[in-house]
């Protein structure tokens, strides 16, 4: 496994690579690797001659009051789990080469960024299409490798591609969770014993609003209503959101829903903000 820290050379091996013919899979990370991100990994080996995983966190994504400065990093961990699972290359750019001094050029994608995390982190999604679209201009995947966790980021990334033109092709893959359900995410370090059971209340609520849906309710109101009760009998938790979207175009559902409608969970357990976003109608994957 091959670890590249600069630009120049990340390019230089993907030229080289493309004229080969080989195709490049690539999985965007920010570190403190677990199996959702391998889960993303798995997949690009199969799909890719040459797997590339990228690890940088990217601070344009993060406002200045959120957790940049604490957010959890272990570079020895994280490469021997991407060797462990076949990753050819490693690259790891430096913030201060990704945002050079005089650094003034974003990526921002309209009507899909604005709903659910858009409303509470304004910014946050022109930093995300920021850093991916200059990591396709660095790694040039043929494919790239999202995981639906961060679903309405998936549909970020998806309009961004299309209308610029990208020539890379986005596949979003299933929440992989922890065996009583909650999603992985590297911010559930972040928990406490205590919190850490105060979060399943998320994933309580999914289950509850899953079976109301099997069973025939489609009023958003009862729907949304049952998750924001189950989840405010945990003291630990401060719902930030919960809300029925399009599982498209990311905008708000009224009314009553009708086959498929993206839940969107967005919860404070303690200071740690979890999300969590399956799609009703589908199937639930391991939910
Ligand atoms: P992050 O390191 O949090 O930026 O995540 C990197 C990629 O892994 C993103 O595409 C995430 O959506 C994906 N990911 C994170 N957690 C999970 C999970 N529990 N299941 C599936 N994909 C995930």
């Amino acid at each position: 496994m091959e670890i590249i820290e600069r630009i120049k050379d990340m390019q230089a091996y993907s030229q080289d690579l493309r004229v080969e013919g080989k195709v490049i899979a690539l999985v965007p990370t920010m570190g403190y690797l677990h199996e959702g991100h391998l889960s993303l990994m798995r997949e690009g080996r199969k799909r890719g001659d040459v797997l590339v995983a990228s690890v940088f966190i990217n601070p344009t994504q993060f406002s200045p009051n959120e957790d940049l400065d604490k957010y959890p990093r272990n570079f020895e961990r994280d490469r021997d789990m991407m060797e462990e699972v076949g990753v050819d290359v490693v690259f790891h750019p430096r913030a201060n080469d990704v945002y050079p001094e005089g650094y003034q050029t974003f990526v921002t994608v309209d009507d899909v960024s604005k709903n659910l995390c858009g409303l509470t982190r304004p910014t946050h999604f022109r930093g995300v299409a920021t850093v991916v679209a200059k990591l396709f201009n660095c790694v040039l995947p043929h494919i790239a490798i999202f995981g639906r966790k961060d679903y309405q980021q998936v549909k970020v990334i998806e309009r961004m591609v299309r209308d610029l033109n990208m020539d890379v092709g986005i596949i979003g893959m299933p929440i992989v969770r922890e065996p009583d359900g909650l999603a992985m995410s590297s911010r559930n370090e972040y928990l406490n014993p205590k919190e850490r059971k105060a979060a399943l209340s998320l994933y309580k609520a999914i289950l509850i609003v899953r079976e109301l849906f099997e069973n025939g309710e489609r009023r958003i109101g009862a729907l949304t209503d049952r998750a924001i009760g189950v989840i405010m009998t945990e003291d630990l938790a401060r719902i930030e959101y919960v809300k029925l979207a399009h599982p498209e175009n990311i905008d708000e559902l009224v009314g009553v829903v009708w086959d498929r409608a993206l839940l969107a969970l967005a919860d404070y357990i303690g200071e740690t903000r979890l999300i969590d976003t399956p799609v009703l109608g589908e199937e639930f994957e391991n939910c």
